[in-house]
């Protein structure tokens, strides 16, 4: 009858919720052993001047290959991360690991000006926190005087004057702050007229439409014609084709990055593709 078939339902959606919910809380308990034995990685993706083609700096990514699930996308365990309170401990792996790395590479304040590490919404909404981020970062030597953090325009939506007081106080230490993904937030304009931001980078998703829609193509001028009147360095995330990079280049950005002019690699691949 339709009692015992709805209670069937029932049974079998709990037993495919629970576990999901198992699922999820190995993945969690995996991502804490992943943090505290030190087994996320870190890559560099390049950010070019589009006027010489020249690295200006990198951008941090952090890496985790999971023992049975192999790579795990950021875009899946950063937000886990977030919602169980790792978020910090991963920034500090993050800045510890590109330090070293960097740090022997020989190539800060001589191939590279900045180092750009993306820091999460619950993170830098947090003053405490991002205190204690930026003063670890002071301690690394190699990277107090060329640290740039990443944050996405939503995690500055809920509350201006708490992200004004934490922009300068970031500020005031030697970093410097940039936009991340800028454009797909609520935020855009209502932030560029109260907070002091060092750049913003052009979310991907209006860069890959440049060639072939004109609505797009009228976004990226707008931002990069306001970006320039505010005295802000402007960069176009995720170009992909020679064909994008021409027409950016023709819009006067100041910079860009995307995996048609560098792939974000481990840090001995950087080295050689910064070489040449
Ligand atoms: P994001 O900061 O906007 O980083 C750009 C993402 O786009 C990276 O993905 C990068 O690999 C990818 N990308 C770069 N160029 C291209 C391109 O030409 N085409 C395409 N399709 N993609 C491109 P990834 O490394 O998977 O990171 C995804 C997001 O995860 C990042 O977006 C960032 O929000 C977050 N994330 C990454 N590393 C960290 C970290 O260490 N801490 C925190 N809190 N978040 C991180
Ligand atoms: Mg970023
Ligand atoms: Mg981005
Ligand atoms: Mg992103």
């Amino acid at each position: 009858g339709i009692a015992k078939e709805t209670k069937n339902a029932i049974q079998f959606h709990d037993k495919a919720m629970t576990e999901k919910a198992l699922q999820r809380r190995q993945m969690i308990i995996d991502l804490q052993k992943a943090i505290s034995s030190e087994q996320l990685t870190v890559v560099y993706q390049p950010k070019y001047t589009l006027s010489d083609q020249v690295a200006s700096g990198v951008e941090v990514l952090v890496r985790w290959n999971h023992g049975q699930h192999g790579f795990i996308s950021p875009d899946i365990f950063i937000p886990l991360a977030e919602e169980n309170g790792l978020s910090s401990a991963i920034s500090k792996l993050v800045v510890k690991k590109s330090s070293q790395e960097l740090g022997q590479s020989g190539l800060l304040g001589n191939k590279i000006k900045h180092v750009a590490v993306n820091v999460s919404a619950t993170e830098f909404n947090n003053a405490d926190k991002m205190y204690k981020l930026t003063q670890f970062i002071l301690t690394q030597s190699t990277l107090a005087t060329c640290m740039r953090i990443e944050i996405t325009e939503t995690a500055t939506l809920n509350d201006m004057k708490k992200s004004l007081s934490i922009i300068s106080n970031l500020q005031a230490s030697g970093l410097t702050f940039s936009v991340d993904d800028f454009g797909t937030g609520y935020t855009s304009l209502a932030m560029l007229k109260d907070l002091t931001v060092d750049e913003i980078k052009i979310d991907r998703s209006f860069v890959s439409e440049i060639e072939h829609d004109p609505r797009s193509r009228t976004i990226v001028n707008a931002i990069i014609a306001m970006a320039k009147s505010f005295n802000i360095n402007v960069v176009a995330e995720g170009v992909e084709t020679a064909e994008q990079l021409q027409a950016l280049k023709a819009m006067g950005c100041q910079e860009a990055q995307g995996y048609y002019l560098g792939r974000p690699m481990p840090i001995k691949d950087l080295v050689l593709h910064l070489q040449n």
